[in-house]
């Protein structure tokens, strides 16, 4: 029986990982859960799972009404407060379903508390690869990924022998936008492009897909969990999300990993840790799931792919500048303070005048956040 404490558990991964907790009440207990501000959402989820004793919000006044209502149940609030609950909650795995720059403090605090993360939150691996996997080879904790395509990734190498591989091909949807081509990007609102073609997601993500920042991420996060450098990742478009991704092996054969485009597989596999037979879903075949469609990638239609990729290849703390400024540019979109072809501008702006750090440490992400932020905020609003 596995103690699970559950970071963002009102979004979409946290919703969909509850459900694989209850799904399997001989394998999993759900000790403690975090969410931001929805705490109208609570109730319910301490009503599912009484075995809950420890709770985190952002709010100070949300954390203080809630200790009133539930006196048995542990409570902390805010960035400290998430910290907390890792070190004092009772649990075996931490789920970091949390979205942005924020999920990295608490990525790196449960392997420093020798946790198996099984971990949504891929800006952690864009940011704090290096640091993440300086953790893992010291032999603290364990980590799982909740990603479809590295979900899909990890179950292929497990098939082959790595001398085999000749390279991965990572699929992508293409987002909201895809039909259209940059020219007519110009104006699209935040309704337009929260509309997502095959899956649904929380709000940040899905501006990512349509920007395909995602696709740069996840070639990132494919290089850090599985050391495929990027130039051996390619990615595919491809319409239906129903391969969720490839690898080719030396002789040219290609292997895929296919399914419906559902989270709940990949949350399952990862909480399993990879221990879920490969059973055909009942009645699901090939047939079942036509058509496929596939199409070339084309860097000039999806610039943030190649930025994402050269700041990776930078090093240092690039990709700390990367992810901010993405953040920043991405919830100025979502406020109509900025049109969707700024996002890569701004990008762009930050990584060429936030000062460049060659071997950063932890301390030293926050503060390039920080000065990422306050540069994008600055530009964006003068
Ligand atoms: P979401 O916006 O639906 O949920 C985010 C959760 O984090 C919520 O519970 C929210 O309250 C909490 N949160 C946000 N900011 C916080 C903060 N500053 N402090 C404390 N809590 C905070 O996001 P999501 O779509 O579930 O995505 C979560 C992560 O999983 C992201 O990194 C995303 O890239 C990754 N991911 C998502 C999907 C998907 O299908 N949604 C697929 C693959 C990977
Ligand atoms: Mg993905």
């Amino acid at each position: 029986m596995k103690k699970v404490l559950l970071l963002g558990a009102s979004g979409s991964i946290g919703t969909q990982s509850l459900d694989i907790i209850e799904a399997h009440p001989d394998r999993f207990t759900l000790t403690g859960f975090s969410l931001g501000k929805r705490v109208g959402m609570i109730p319910d989820f301490l009503k599912r799972f009484p075995s809950v004793q420890y709770l985190c919000v952002s709010n100070a006044i949300d954390a203080e009404n809630l200790r009133k209502t539930y006196p048995d149940l542990k409570v902390f609030h805010g960035d400290e407060g998430l910290v907390s609950i890792i070190e004092e909650c009772p649990s075996d795995m931490v789920i970091n379903a949390l979205v942005g720059f924020a999920g990295l403090v608490p990525s790196v605090a449960s392997l420093e508390e020798n946790k198996i993360l099984c971990l949504a939150n891929k800006e952690s691996l864009v940011v704090g690869g290096s640091i993440i996997n300086g953790l893992l080879t010291e032999g603290k904790g364990k980590l799982w990924p909740i990603d479809s395509e590295h979900v899909a990734i990890a179950k292929l190498l497990s098939c082959i022998d790595r001398h085999d591989l000749k390279r991965v091909l990572i699929t992508a949807s293409g987002g909201s936008f895809r039909k259209r081509s940059r020219a007519e990007l110009v104006g699209v609102t935040k309704e337009d492009a929260l509309a997502h073609p095959t899956w649904s997601m929380g709000a940040k993500i899905t501006i990512d897909s349509a920007t395909m920042m995602n696709k740069g991420f996840e070639i990132i996060e494919a290089d850090v969990l599985f050391g495929i450098g990027v130039d051996h990742v390619t990615p595919l478009m491809h319409d239906e999300s129903y391969v969720h991704s490839l690898i080719e092996l030396q002789d040219g054969t290609l292997l895929a990993d296919v399914s419906k485009p559902d989270m709940h597989g990949p949350i399952e596999y990862a909480l399993m840790e990879g221990d879920v037979p490969f059973t055909p879903v009942k009645g699901k075949c090939l047939a079942d799931y036509q058509p496929y469609h596939f199409h070339d990638f084309d860097p000039q239609r999806y610039p943030a792919v190649p930025l994402a990729l050269a700041s990776h290849r930078r090093g240092g703390n690039s990709n700390a500048i990367l992810n901010a400024a993405n953040e920043i540019a991405v919830y100025a979109f979502l406020e109509g303070k900025l049109p969707f072809l700024s996002i890569e501008e701004e990008v762009r702006y930050a990584l060429d005048t936030v000062p460049f750090t060659e071997k950063p440490t932890l301390e030293d992400l926050l503060l390039t956040d920080k000065l990422t932020r306050e540069a994008v905020s600055n530009h964006i609003g003068g």
